[in-house]
C-alpha cells in the first residue's frame, strides 16, 4: 500500500455525523402517452443517504426501484422525463445541470453495480487490465500505481490468489468471483455513493452473503453511502441501516431497520414481512378481497389492503412522520 495512492480508509464515518451524500426531494418521473396524460411512474420520492450508511430500497418488480437508480445517475431510459423534484449531491442542487457540466462523474463519484456481472466485464480484457484502465481513466495514476491499486482492490474484495486473478479472463471466473471483480471496479476510485441494483440476486445464497458482507464492510470502512436495491426484504434485515419501501412509484414507509422489523406500520410492509417469514397464514390474513372492477382508489394500495376504509378510496394518503426517523403513507397505519 506504500507505493500507491492510499485507499481512504480512516476513522469510520457514522450516519449521524456525515453530511448527506445524496438528497432527493419530490423526485417525479413521467412518460408521455399518446392521447392521455403522461404516466407518472415515480411520484414525489424523497430519499436522503449519508456516508457510511446502507439504505435498503425494497419493492416488488415494477415498483420503480431501478428507474430511481437511473434517475439518480441522470440516465432515465426511453422518453421518460424528470417532471418534478430536486436532486442534491453533496449539498449542491444538480437537478437542472446538463450532463457535461454536472459535478457528478458516473463511475467515479457514483458507482452502479448491477445483477449481471458478466455483461459488465469486457470479455477481451484481463481482470487486471479492466480495473487498471478504470483507475487510470478516473484517477489519472501512472500504470504501475494503477496496477498496484487494482491488486489492492482484488485483495479488498477477498478474491483468492489475487496476483493470479489479475491475469485471468472474465470467462475463467465463477459468478461470485465475477461479481467481486465488478465490485472491485466499482469501488476502485472510491466513489461517494454505491448503488447495488439487485446485484447479488443471481448468486447462490452462500456467495450472496459473502459478497454482501464484503460490500457492507467496504461501505463502512470507506465511509461511502450505499443504496441497496432489492426485492428480497430478508437481505435488508442484515445489510441495511434504514429501509425505504416503494410501492407503485411511491414511498409508503421509511424506518430504521430494527424499528421496521419490530413494528412495521404500513399494511404493504406487513405483507412483505409475511413473505420474509414464509407465513402463509399471515399473508392470507393481510390480503384483502379485490375492489370491484372500475373502482380507482386514491390510495394505490387500497385494492390489496385489509385496513381500507371509505377515506382511502377518495383521499390520497400523504407520507407523514409517525416517530423520529419514521414515515408512513397511510390514513390508518398499524400501531403497536
Ligand atoms: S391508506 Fe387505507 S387503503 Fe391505503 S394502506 Fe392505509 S389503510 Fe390501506
Amino acid at each position: 500500500m506504500t507505493d500507491m495512492t492510499p485507499l481512504p480508509v480512516s476513522t469510520p464515518i457514522t450516519a449521524e455525523t456525515a453530511p448527506p451524500v445524496l438528497d432527493l426531494r419530490g423526485i417525479t418521473v413521467a412518460y408521455p402517452r399518446h392521447d392521455a396524460p403522461p404516466q407518472v411512474v415515480l411520484d414525489g420520492i424523497d430519499l436522503t443517504i449519508r456516508g457510511g450508511e446502507m439504505v435498503g430500497l425494497v419493492g416488488e418488480t415494477g415498483a420503480g426501484k431501478t428507474l430511481l437508480a437511473r434517475a439518480i445517475l441522470g440516465n432515465i431510459p426511453g422518453d421518460g422525463r424528470l417532471t418534478g423534484g430536486t436532486l442534491a449531491y453533496r449539498g449542491q442542487d444538480i437537478t437542472r445541470i446538463a450532463e457535461d457540466d454536472s459535478p457528478v462523474r458516473p463511475g467515479r463519484d457514483i458507482a452502479l453495480i448491477v445483477s449481471n456481472p458478466r455483461r459488465e466485464l469486457n470479455p477481451v480484457l484481463t481482470v487486471g487490465d479492466q480495473i487498471t484502465n478504470v483507475i487510470r481513466h478516473h484517477l489519472g495514476l501512472p500504470k504501475d500505481k494503477a496496477e498496484a491499486r487494482a491488486l489492492a482492490m482484488l485483495k479488498a474484495v477477498a478474491i483468492p490468489d489475487p496476483e493470479r486473478r489479475m491475469k485471468a479472463w472474465p470467462h475463467e471466473l465463477s459468478g461470485g468471483m465475477a461479481q467481486r471483480v465488478v465490485i472491485a471496479i466499482a469501488l476502485a476510485c472510491t466513489p461517494e455513493l454505491v448503488i447495488s441494483d439487485d446485484a447479488t440476486s443471481a448468486l447462490d445464497v452462500t456467495v450472496q452473503l459473502q459478497v454482501l458482507e464484503m460490500l457492507q464492510a467496504l461501505v463502512r470502512e470507506q465511509g461511502v453511502a450505499g443504496l441497496f436495491i432489492t426485492r428480497d426484504i430478508a437481505i435488508t434485515a442484515h445489510f441495511s441501516d434504514r429501509l425505504v419501501i416503494l410501492y407503485r412509484g411511491e414511498v409508503v414507509e421509511e424506518a430504521p431497520r430494527d424499528a421496521f422489523f419490530d413494528r412495521p406500520q404500513h399494511p404493504y410492509s406487513i405483507l412483505l414481512l409475511a413473505a420474509f417469514a414464509h407465513s402463509e397464514e399471515m399473508r392470507a390474513r393481510w390480503t384483502a378481497e379485490p375492489l370491484p372492477a372500475g373502482v380507482k382508489p386514491a390510495c394505490r394500495f387500497a385494492d390489496r389492503c385489509v385496513r381500507r376504509q371509505d377515506r382511502c378510496l377518495t383521499e390520497r394518503p400523504a407520507l407523514r412522520e409517525t416517530a423520529p426517523g419514521r414515515r408512513v403513507r397511510c390514513h390508518f397505519p398499524v400501531e403497536g
